[in-house]
């Protein structure tokens, strides 16, 4: 790869800075991830569609319905669930690729949503036909589960986790199994007899898990979309194009690197993005990491730096913190960089997107999180034991707040020397350079590294 150079939109580094080994931003990077490097919801959406401008194929790596990105273009706010933050742009091709679970119709009534607000994707979306199918009987085994669970995981009840579980044991129907007739019902009944028993064992209704031909019916309008998404992207790559692979929800969330239990159930950091669509490890050369100026995390599970509640309620409105798929609101914290450092490691970023900046603009101080405290000994590593992180009491060092409008930058000359402060922080911090900064829901809003 020729012309490899760091980027960062900060001239110095701090004397802090620990240069971990990776690779330099390529500004003309072939094939990018985007992934998310907090609890999710850290503005991927957002990133993603800035990015896409600049590629030709967009493709999602993991995750299901579940995940919710709001983007907006004028005045319009589009919240796509499954269908790939790129469908925005016009003539991108936009893919969902074999590490995603498809809820079918819920896809075809986003698809059918684009068209009615003008923004047909029509024959540019395609659905990748090793994906496993999100069936009824997995929604209502969600939906059973979290009700018998003594430890709720505050799933969306979308089907996700058991479409996953279909897929690891073996049990799943695939979109080219869909497609295929013959065996489909075979597939599905055994999916559905199967779904039938642990309803039973759960104390629910085997009845809500649906019938065959209902489930079958899924298939209608498959043929249109399905393709082989692995052999696409190596044939745009191998054309000289670039290739876009977005990742949903965050590394906390990641189902081995998160704080499990409370985490989805796919991979969703950086080194699932080759396996999710189908390409090698090597076809990827830069990976950027988005993380919000703060924390927030939806659902269960620890959240380390969370603010008192005054300063939560304070932020949860200034920064409109509710669940784009399910409205929940998101509890609210101070920028974490142990967590984030941790992303940037497991994620092997190459650069980092803040988002969300003007959120903090009208504080007096902000702070961050360096290390956690558990039982007297501080340490900088994000910990493998969940209970290590309920007990972690965050190490924080203060910074000074802006206090000013941060909305109308367009580059980091335009911003407050005390929110460059604050970015430099982060950007030593987490060892990593960055290479976006956003500063409003606006496509406009959005600092770049040139
Ligand atoms: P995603 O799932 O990671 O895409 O995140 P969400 O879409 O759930 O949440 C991001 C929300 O923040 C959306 O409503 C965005 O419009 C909004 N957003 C993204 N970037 C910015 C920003 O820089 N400033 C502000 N105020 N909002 C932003």
């Amino acid at each position: 790869m020729t012309g490899a150079r760091p980027v960062s939109l900060l001239e110095r580094r701090g004397p802090g800075y620990v240069a971990v080994p990776m690779k330099a931003i390529r500004e003309e990077a072939a094939c990018t991830v985007v992934a998310g490097c907090q609890w999710g919801d850290e503005g991927k959406g957002k990133v993603v569609d800035v990015l896409a401008g600049g590629v030709d194929v967009v493709a999602r790596y993991q995750g299901g319905a579940n995940a919710g990105h709001t983007v907006h273009v004028g005045d319009r706010r589009i919240v796509l669930h499954q269908v790939p933050s790129g469908v925005l742009r016009p003539g991108k091709r936009c893919l969902l690729g074999n590490g995603v679970v498809l809820d079918v119709n819920r896809f075809f009534a986003e698809v059918d949503g684009l068209a009615e607000r003008g923004l047909d994707p029509g024959g540019r979306i395609g659905v990748s036909d090793r994906a496993h199918v999100v069936f009824p009987y997995h929604k209502a085994l969600d939906a059973a589960a979290e009700e018998a669970a003594r430890r709720k995981i505050g799933t969306t009840g979308r089907g996700i986790g058991p479409a996953y579980e279909s897929k690891a044991g073996r049990r799943g129907v695939r979109v080219a199994d869909l497609l295929d007739r013959a065996h489909a019902a075979e597939g599905v009944g055994r999916g559905i007899a199967w779904a039938r028993a642990r309803l039973r064992e759960l104390g629910a209704d085997p009845g809500r898990a649906g019938t065959v031909a209902g489930a079958l019916a899924l298939a209608r309008r498959l043929p249109s979309v399905a393709t082989d998404v692995g052999d696409e992207i190596a044939r745009a790559l191998a054309a000289g194009r670039r290739v876009l692979l977005e990742g949903a929800q965050g590394t906390a969330l990641d189902v081995d690197h998160g704080s499990y239990p409370y985490v989805t159930s796919s991979n969703t950091t950086a080194g699932a993005a080759a396996v999710g669509v189908g390409i090698g490890p090597t076809a990827i050369d830069s990976v950027i990491g988005v993380v919000k100026a703060y924390t927030t995390r939806v659902g269960n599970g620890p959240l380390p730096t969370a603010f008192g509640p005054a300063m939560d309620e304070r932020i949860r409105e200034l920064g409109a913190e509710f669940g784009a798929t399910t409205g929940r609101p998101r509890r609210c914290g101070w920028f974490d960089a142990v967590l984030a450092a941790y992303s940037a490691r497991v994620n092997g970023l190459t650069g980092i997107a803040v988002t969300k900046l003007d959120v903090l603009d009208t504080l007096a101080e902000l702070k961050i999180a360096t290390g956690y405290r558990t039982g007297g000994e501080a340490r900088s590593l994000f910990p493998a034991c969940v209970r290590d992180l309920e007990r972690a009491e965050p190490v924080y060092e203060t910074l000074p707040g802006w206090r000013t409008p941060t909305t109308g930058a367009r580059s980091m000359n335009d911003l407050p020397a005390n929110a460059r402060a604050y970015l430099h922080r982060i950007e030593e911090l987490v060892g990593a350079p960055i290479a976006m900064v956003s500063v409003g829901t606006r496509r406009s809003q959005v600092i770049r590294a040139r």
